[in-house]
């Protein structure tokens, strides 16, 4: 797009309606309450928002069930449901201009984002899982000649989704790319605090072609339409994405109803490893500072604590704190800005206290600790890093999920490994290195989901998202995806050895 091309946000951002209500049974709902929904950029309101609880949860339960048994998605073929979805993946990117301002103004981050990332990263997860799904094969065992052993793949039922606000369209798309592929009905709890593009996408995938009440969206409160949807009783899985304590509660309302499947997609507190050999510093601060700041630090995999050997720390620090400024908090609506604000007040409180709780504990901010912007009546913090953090600190322990990086040091390999493994969290993890055997040997060592090596955050779709201990249990994207919302199954097929067949018989 040319500089003459670009739209005039403020100017759409204030001819926008939204429409707050659920998408229960293919049609807009009202919930007996709503909530008002305000932008975190500047305050405005934006609009109602249906405030599901027990009633609406369970309307689209039972839609969703319906729409499961009796076939109209889940009996038809591969093929079919590939076309269905690659027809939603088309209107999600005809529809980007739409879905990029929402995702903006519902939840702050700049608008060049929401276009280049949010909306594309999700269409091509949709199309993906509809691209796959007529192109994996079950399997036979390897039985004796007595027995036909069929290992097949069946769509599990109803889906419930409960997501986060930081990438509200991705974090979906996540879990119904590869759950409505299967065949499974999807009822979507987007987050209180990012709902509208959720439903945006249920009436794309309508307008697609997906048949009524396969995928449904209540939005409202995790502790109301969230907590009832986990603890429903005709829900088979839940694919959940948030904090380390909410997934805590949803294996504890699986226990207590009916044991229903629990993938758990939660906290980071990744760690990056840079040692003195690595041969181009300059690029390790600039990509570090990059995914640190990218999307406010509001990123589970943010690479927040960086472990820098002793010998270079205090020349990495200055490196990483000359790209502080790259990150200059703007108005997310204008084109260029690429740090936008916080998603809420609470959580321009929590980072604030995180701040202070770093400074208290004895960390020297070298870049950034204040608020920005406050005339504008939105919530944002200046990109913020802390050095002589130590790893036992608040600020190196707890997930901030803002814009707050901490520096440690550490003294050799087996040390770096160590501090960086002492975590409760297991997302994701870098090291920086020139020696392929360091790469591997300390790559293998760090418990995490995904390593990355000499570069932070270039995956793409092919690849499984997720984390080791307390950063939960199941593993988004990648073909994997498929085993949380399918059953398998055995049907062992007893096959004669010999003809006793009449006609043998006669002859
Ligand atoms: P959150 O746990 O507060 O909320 C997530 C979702 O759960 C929201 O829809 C919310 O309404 C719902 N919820 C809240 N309380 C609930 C309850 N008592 N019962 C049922 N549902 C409830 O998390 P958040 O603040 O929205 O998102 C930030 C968190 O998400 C961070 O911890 C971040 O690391 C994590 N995250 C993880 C990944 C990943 O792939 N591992 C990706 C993105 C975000």
């Amino acid at each position: 797009m040319n500089k003459h091309d670009t739209p005039d946000w403020h100017a759409r951002a204030q001819a926008l309606v939204v429409d707050g209500r659920g998408l229960i049974n293919g049609r807009r709902v009202d919930a007996a309450e709503t909530f008002d929904k305000h932008s975190p950029i500047d305050g405005r309101l934006l609009g109602a928002v249906a405030r599901g609880q027990s009633a609406e949860v369970d309307a689209a339960v039972r839609a969703a069930r319906a729409a499961f048994d009796d076939g109209r998605w889940s009996g038809q073929a591969p093929a079919q449901r590939k076309r269905v979805l690659q027809k939603f993946s088309e209107l999600m990117l005809g529809a980007r201009e739409e879905l990029a301002l929402l995702e903006t103004l519902d939840m702050g981050k700049p608008i060049q984002y929401s276009l280049a990332v949010d909306v594309p990263a999700a269409a091509r997860c949709v199309a993906w899982y509809a691209e796959a799904v007529d192109k994996i094969y079950d399997e036979i065992a390897p039985t004796a000649a007595n027995a036909l052993a069929l290992i097949q793949r069946e769509p599990m039922g109803v889906i419930g989704a409960i997501v986060p606000w930081n990438y509200p369209m991705i974090m979906a798309s996540w879990k119904i790319g590869p759950a409505l592929a299967a065949g499974n009905s999807v009822v979507l709890k987007p987050s209180e605090k990012s709902p509208f593009t959720a439903l945006r996408l249920a009436e794309l995938a309508l307008e697609a072609g997906l048949p009524e009440g396969v995928f449904n969206v209540v939005p409202g409160y995790g502790h109301e339409a969230g907590e009832a949807l986990a603890l429903h009783m005709d829900v088979d899985a839940i694919g959940f994405t948030g904090s380390t304590r909410v997934g805590r509660r949803m294996l504890d309302y699986a226990g207590r109803s009916n044991l229903k499947r629990v993938y758990n997609e939660l906290g980071g507190k990744s760690a990056v490893l840079v040692f003195p050999d690595f041969d181009d510093l300059d690029r390790a601060a600039a990509t570090i500072a990059g995914s640190m700041f990218f999307n406010q630090g509001e990123s589970c995999n943010a690479p927040s604590r960086v472990f820098v050997h002793d010998s270079i720390a205090d020349d990495f620090v200055a490196r990483l704190a000359a790209q502080a400024p790259r990150y200059a908090v703007g108005d997310p609506l204008a084109a260029d800005t690429v740090m936008g604000a916080l998603v809420d007040e609470g959580q321009l409180r929590t980072v604030l206290g995180y701040i202070e709780a770093g400074t208290a504990e004895g960390a020297r901010a070298v870049a950034g600790g204040r608020r920005a912007r406050e005339a504008s009546g939105g919530f944002f913090v200046e990109p913020t890093i802390f050095d002589g953090v130590a790893n036992g600190m608040r600020i190196a322990r707890e997930e901030i999920f803002g814009p707050v990086l901490s520096v440690l040091r550490f003294k050799d390999e087996a040390d770096a490994i160590a501090q960086a493994n002492d975590s409760s969290y297991g997302l994701q993890a870098s090291v920086w290195t020139s020696h392929v055997d360091r790469a591997h040997r300390v790559a293998r060592q760090l418990r995490a989901g995904t390593v990355h090596v000499n570069q932070y955050d270039e995956d793409d779709i092919t690849v499984p998202f997720g984390g080791f201990k307390q950063s939960g249990n199941g593993r988004d994207k990648s073909l994997h995806a498929f085993d949380k919302y399918t059953e398998l199954k055995t049907t062992w097929l007893r096959v004669e050895t010999s003809d006793r067949s009449e006609d043998h018989r006669a002859r």
